[in-house]
Order: C-alpha cells, then structure tokens, then sequence
C-alpha cells in the first residue's frame, strides 16, 4: 500500500479515534486539572486508544500526557511513528532544530491534518549563544514546524558557560518578549551538563522558566545538590520533563526485576514508572524508535501505578549491574576523580547513542560538539572514575571503543 494511499484512508480513521479521543479530556490537555495521572473515561468508539494518563506541567495550567514522544536523531519513518503514537494516546511531542529533519516531517503532519495541533502539545528547542538570539530563531522553528505557534519552546542544552542564566535578567526579558509575541506559550531550558544542579537551583532563584527537561534517575541521591535543586523549582511551580531514562540502561531482563515481572512490566516499562513514581515530574521524553516501543511504552502509561522504593531499588540494583552506558547526569565528578579534562559523562552518551540508540550520525554530532581536550582521556584514572560515579560505569571498557567508533 502506497504512502498516499494509506494516509488517506487513514486519515479518515485517524481524525475519527483522534478526535474522539480527545474530545473525552480536552479539557485536560489544554488546561483543566487533574491530581497525580488521570485516565479519560469516555472510550473512542474508532480504533484509536484513549489519551494517555496526564498530569499538570507545573504551574502552567496545562495537563500533558506522562509519555512524550521525543524525536531526537529522526528515528526511521517519523511521519508513521508519530501518527501511531498519536492513535495510542500521545499529546506530547518533543523535537528541536539539529535533530535532522524531525521538525519538517512534524510539519508535514500538522500540514496533512491541521485538526491535530489543537489537540496536541508541541515543544521544540534552539541552542542560542545569548537569550536575546532566541526571538531571531523563533519564526525559523515556527516555520520549520508549520504552526502558528509553538506551546514550550526550549533553550537547547544550556552548558556551563551559560549556568547563570536561568536567574539572569537577559535571559528573563527574553522569555517575556517570547510569550508576548503570542507564539510561544510557555519557555524553559534543558541541560545535561555538568553544572545542572546549578543551573536548576538558579532557576528556582529566577522565577522565570516555566519547564526543565533533564536527564534523570529514579534512584538519585536524595541528599545530592541536584535532588534540592528540583525540590526547589518544584515548589516554585517550574515543570519538570525527564529524559534519556532508557538508553543504556536496559541490558537486562525482566528476570533480574522479579517484582517487576510479577506486575506484568518489561524492564523498560519498569525504568518509566519508576520515574512518574516521582511526582516532581510531570512527564518523560522517550525517543520512540518503532511501533513496538510505542506501544510497549504507551503501555506503562496506561497501567501506571507508583512503585515502592523496594521495586525501585531492584530496578537500581538490576541497571547497575548491567553495565549501563548512559550518564544518567551529574556534577561531572567522574572526570574530576579521574584528573582529567575528558568530559567522560558526554563521551558515555556519544557512546549510548551509536550503540544503544543505533544512531551513529547523532553520536557524531554529540562526538564532535566536544573539544579535542574534552575528548582526551588517556592518562586518566579510570577505575577512580567508575568508583566516583553512582552508576558505575565502566569507562575503561567503554573509551576504547569511543575512539574506534567515533575518533
Ligand atoms: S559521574 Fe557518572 S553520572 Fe556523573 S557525569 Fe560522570 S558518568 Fe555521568
């Protein structure tokens, strides 16, 4: 069957389920209110599933879906991955300019079935190297994504240079100018730099920023600077989004999770609860890669309920003893047991995308974002390494390899 063809059938289907669907909790995705996660009750008579559970993005009002469709790299056939997700009760898309061509084929979709963008909650981001640069950049993603306006728009991977920021006045006018334009509903940052902790806690301190995206775990020190951090915004009513909570993490089986097993849940159905367990967050970017993980994931949505701190640790004990890839993100104290300027947490999730995500060309660009200094770690400590990092990553088998693949 054709492209054409299907879309056109499909499309009939789709805006039949879609619609239906979203009709029963409108009111939630653009705004109403709901405690924890809450399920829709009128079921699409259509093919399509219902919305997925939601919960309230911080103090903006708005209820989106715990799973958020995230597009990093294009995955293969984006424009069919999005339409399912969609079928199966995702709201949430996420993208961003640099992640190739996602933002156009987000456009095309929104292009063929204009009825969609209402429905759905639209985040794209832009690294900028000042916050005044972002408004210059705005009708580029508006463009790129054949909207009118763009619900969360994201300062893209915010680095230790720009730590400041999220308290600095610059940064506070620019994300007044960008909502006044009508456009932009809602602005916010994401990092998974060295310095996040930091750059969360000032944005506590700021009172600006209405969404951070980071990369978390379920199982971070509850003393640590990160964790106060978030309890911070948290209570200051800034939106919290995870992301990067699978890749690398999941070369387990559910064999090693019994209690897990026992309710049914894969193990990366189980890293997903673990982490809407944490009420801080209101949902978690997944780069959704075929139907299966959609499903698979839209799943864990659906039948969420929140672990106990036993089935977390399990979940814990089972990733770091798996020989996980993925800095889950930290203050960078590997590099620093280590005596070295190699920036081994990035050099970790250069590594996790070629090999985990199956996304060389991403792992490239992550690769090469780094200087030659920061991708130097001969000499360094490694075993100090390992042992400083709370997921323990074994960075003397992985280096090597980092090289082969990406130097
Ligand atoms: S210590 Fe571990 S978690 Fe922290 S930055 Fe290094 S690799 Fe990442």
């Amino acid at each position: 069957m054709s492209e054409a063809h299907s879309s056109s059938v499909d499309r009939r289907v789709f805006l039949q389920a879609g619609m239906a669907a979203t009709a029963a909790t409108t009111g939630l995705i653009a705004g109403g209110s709901a405690s924890s996660a809450s399920a829709s009750s009128d079921e699409p008579k259509a093919g399509g599933q219902p919305v997925l559970p939601t919960r309230k993005l911080g103090k903006t009002g708005v209820e989106v879906t715990l799973l958020n469709h995230g597009t990093v790299g294009e995955p293969a056939g984006l424009n069919r991955l999005l339409r399912t997700a969609y079928l199966e009760g995702v709201r949430y898309f996420d993208t961003a300019e640099g992640y190739r061509n996602s933002e156009r084929v987000i456009g095309d979709w929104l292009a063929a079935m204009p009825e969609v963008r209402k429905t759905i909650f639209l985040a794209t981001k832009h690294h900028v190297g000042t916050p005044s640069e972002m408004l210059k950049k705005l009708d580029e993603r508006l463009a790129a994504l054949r909207t009118d306006y763009i619900d969360l728009l994201f300062f893209h991977g915010l680095n230790t240079a720009q730590t400041d920021w999220p308290k600095s006045k610059e940064m506070k006018d620019a994300a007044e100018a960008l909502r006044k334009t009508g456009k932009v509903r809602f602005v916010g940052f994401s990092t998974h730099d060295a310095k996040i902790a930091e750059q969360i806690q000032n944005a506590a301190e700021g009172g600006f920023i209405d969404v951070i995206m980071l990369k978390y775990t379920p199982w971070l020190d509850k003393g640590s600077a990160l964790n106060k951090a978030l309890d911070a915004c948290h209570a200051k009513g800034i939106g919290l989004v995870s992301m990067k909570q699978l890749a690398g993490q999941t070369r387990f089986t559910a064999q090693h999770v019994p209690s897990i097993k026992a309710k049914g849940l894969t193990p990366a159905q189980g890293l997903l609860q673990a982490i809407w367990t944490d009420e801080r967050f209101s949902a978690s970017c997944v780069t959704l890669r075929n139907t299966e993980q959609i499903r698979e994931n839209a799943d864990a949505a659906r039948r969420f309920e929140p672990l106990t701190v036993t089935e977390i640790n399990e979940l814990r004990d089972a990733v770091l003893a798996s020989n996980p890839t993925m800095c889950p993100g930290c203050d960078g104290r590997c590099s620093l047991a280590a005596g070295t300027q190699a920036r081994l947490g990035d050099l970790a999730r250069a590594y996790t995308y070629h090999e985990s995500h199956g996304m060389p060309g991403l792992a490239r660009e992550a690769y090469a974002e780094l200087s030659a200094e920061e991708r130097d770690w001969q000499g360094a400590d490694l075993a100090a390494a390992r042992e400083a990092c709370h997921h323990k990553i074994d960075f003397a088998a992985m280096l090597p390899e980092v090289d082969r693949l990406l130097g």
